[in-house]
């Protein structure tokens, strides 16, 4: 009785999301806009200008965006979910035991309190006890288990030459800053940030129990030594290119090229790796380096991994570590001043560590009625729509074209839901202890992950859980998938007029579809292997039309004196611009000719708008000046200007002068 007046209620509160400020169905939501501004001056402010006035950035919040408030939609519904799976009583599903206990568990803050740091105490006294080279990889190994991300990554991938084979792969890591360029730039920012960051590293070594001065001697000790792993590091632009995170070796060469400091073998046994002969070393050269100059002494190491340590198990531990790692985090950081709301930060940790469980409660009540086969049919019409533009394509050579033909004719579409949910029966969840929850849960991930080295590699696997509000393409599946929590409004609404849906949800299918064929995907064929299948002169013409995209959003600020990095958001801005151009093709396919107005606008106009408006956001400058040195997506301003100055579609559709700004005198096109 119970579980079906929860679902009855669940149901009732999404209509009430629903009804809540969303546009009416069918139309176009006009009150977003600001009718004040000419389109053809800055689109973006005339789509978006309302809101942008209307939604001011919430105090926890770092930015603000149409993705952030479909994302609170969908986290209410999650709370909703979680809260009756959290409510004791007989004859709980064990699915509902799962999720809910690990959800109370978390809200359970007196008894995290009462524990303070002793959950964590056993783990900082076997890294104070580290006494040699045999103790320091033991322990290195441990907390890689534990999930704290320490010194490097070592997991399963796919071989990139050979997709079906999942290998040991071996990369760079164990920075904590957002870029290793935070460790190695001069400018005043950088210094300052440096500075913030080794007083906030003191903060927690004083929670733990050190004295002042013993903590800040601590805290300079981790900034050397992540320093020296920066200094070591390949940089966020290079490591885009698939070529050079390339280097498969065998065992016996990558001991070659660490020398016998590294004893590998027992790294990877201690490790819980299933035996393997060669693996892929991403970058050798960081490697090659650490070995060579090993950082600091015993003494940097283990503040390193007591840093790692605290600030991997901050949110499990007393609000005071939590609240030192949000201030530094951030607050400093991303500009937010409050926290997220204890409830909202619990309904993330079960997502995240239970993702396919609370997955499958969430489609139950958010992902019905004949959505998944809407979004199915507009997948299928934009693959018509992209080969026909491939077809077209003026710059390609028909054998080029072929293989791209093939390529796209082999992509893997998912909506909604992973082909299969995860079983989770191996952890066990209890109801009174949060840290162990989390611990065993990464310890659940990690040897999932490791347990996949030398096996047939399994491409039904989901990077993203069902209510996320995001989508991705996989290059070594090459596959698009859509979680069910991104086919709502605003990017998808079945009551709502085509155009619109194609201009929004469209574009997003698009992108995820051009990303087969940006700088990186292009590198990867139809099966997912990374092999060169384009002529020299295609290849050629590519590189030199991306170049045109790249200097195009290198000219763009983001914040201040910060100009975006066209090399590095180049693979997102390419999916933007090919993939709004092949929905805008399939909406006029779609159309057959049929060009009513709707709310005084025609098809065309409402399909810009569509587009425009999932990119409404407001940032905190600090936020603005992180993203544009990590992220490889471009603010939403530029993705919409960015784009559509590109587009003599766009230009008709509002009648833009040559002379306007959105109007560019060097259009750029890939796709
Ligand atoms: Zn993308």
């Amino acid at each position: 009785m119970k579980l079906r007046f929860s679902v009855l209620f669940l149901t009732a509160s999404l209509l009430a999301l629903a009804a809540d400020g969303a546009a009416p169905a069918g139309g176009l939501d006009t009150a977003s806009m600001n009718k004040s501004v000419d389109p053809c001056v800055d689109f973006y402010q005339y789509a978006c200008g309302s809101w942008i006035a209307r939604n001011p950035i919430p105090a926890d919040r770092p930015r603000y965006a149409r993705f952030t408030e479909l994302q609170e939609r969908n986290e209410r519904v999650l709370l909703d979910i979680l809260q009756g799976a959290a409510a004791e009583r007989s004859g709980r599903s064990p699915l509902d035991q799962k999720i809910g206990d690990a959800y109370a568990a978390c809200m359970d803050t007196a008894a995290i309190e009462k524990r303070g740091v002793a959950p964590v105490k056993p783990e900082l006294d076997r890294i104070a006890a580290i006494s040699g080279n045999d103790s320091l990889i033991e322990e290195l190994v441990r907390l890689q288990n534990m999930g704290v991300p320490a010194i490097m990554m070592f997991g399963a991938q796919p071989d990139a030459k050979d997709s079906t084979k999942t290998i040991a792969t071996l990369s760079q890591g164990g920075l904590s800053l957002p870029d290793r360029d935070y460790y190695l730039k001069t400018d005043p920012k950088s210094i300052e940030t440096r500075d913030r960051y080794v007083k906030h590293i003191q903060a927690m070594f004083q929670l733990a129990g050190d004295s002042p001065e013993l903590a800040a001697t601590k805290a300079h000790y981790v900034l050397d030594f992540e320093t020296a792993l920066a200094s070591a590091s390949t940089d966020r632009v290079s490591m885009r290119d698939p070529n050079k995170r390339y280097h498969v070796m065998t065992k016996a060469e990558l001991s070659a090229l660490t020398g016998p400091t590294v004893d590998w073998a027992n790294y990877f046994k201690l490790a819980g790796a299933p035996a393997f002969e060669s693996l892929n070393v991403t970058t050798p050269e960081y490697f090659k380096t650490l070995a060579a100059n090993r950082p600091g002494d015993l003494d940097h190491w283990k503040a390193y991994f007591t840093y790692h340590l605290l600030r991997a198990r901050a949110t499990e531990l007393p609000a005071a570590f939590e609240k030192e790692s949000f201030d530094f985090w951030q607050r400093y950081l991303t500009g937010a001043r409050e926290q997220r709301p204890r409830s909202m930060r619990c309904v993330q940790t079960v997502d995240r560590g239970l993702g396919d469980l609370l997955g499958e409660k969430y489609v139950q009540v958010a992902f019905g009625g004949d959505a998944k086969t809407q979004i199915t049919q507009l997948v299928e019409n934009l693959e018509k729509a992209m080969g026909q533009d491939i077809r077209n394509l003026p710059w390609m050579t028909d054998e080029t074209k072929k293989a791209a033909l093939a390529k796209l004719a082999a992509i893997t579409n998912n909506v909604g839901v992973p082909q299969k949910w995860r079983d989770y029966s191996k952890v066990a969840i209890a109801r009174d202890d949060f840290f162990g929850n989390v611990e065993r849960l990464a310890e659940f991930q990690r040897s999932r992950n490791l347990e996949k080295i030398g096996t047939v590699t399994d491409k039904s696997e989901w990077a993203m859980t069902p209510p996320t509000v995001n989508a991705f393409y996989s290059p070594q599946y090459n596959s698009i998938n859509f979680p069910a929590g991104i086919l709502q409004s605003p990017f998808f609404d079945p009551r709502r007029d085509m155009a619109i849906n194609y201009g929004a949800v469209g574009a997003v299918i698009g992108h995820e579809m051009t990303h087969g064929f940006d700088d990186q995907g292009r590198k990867f064929d139809g099966a997912g292997n990374l092999r060169d299948w384009w002529s020299p002169a295609d290849a050629a013409e590519f590189e030199k039309r991306a170049a045109c995209v790249a200097n195009e959003y290198s000219g763009f600020t983001a914040v201040d004196d910060v100009k975006l990095n066209g090399r590095l958001t180049l693979g997102e801005n390419t999916a933007d611009n090919g993939g709004i151009r092949v929905a805008y093709m399939a909406m006029e396919n779609a159309l057959k000719g049929k060009k009513d107005k709707v709310d005084g606008f025609t098809p065309e106009q409402r399909f810009f708008l569509g587009y425009a408006q999932i990119w409404c956001e407001n940032a905190t400058p600090q936020s603005e000046r992180q993203q544009a040195l990590t992220n490889p997506h471009s603010p939403g301003r530029y993705r919409v200007s960015g784009v559509l100055q590109n587009m003599p579609e766009f230009q008709q559709a509002f009648s833009c002068k040559a002379s306007q700004p959105m109007v560019s005198t060097n259009a750029c096109r890939v796709w």
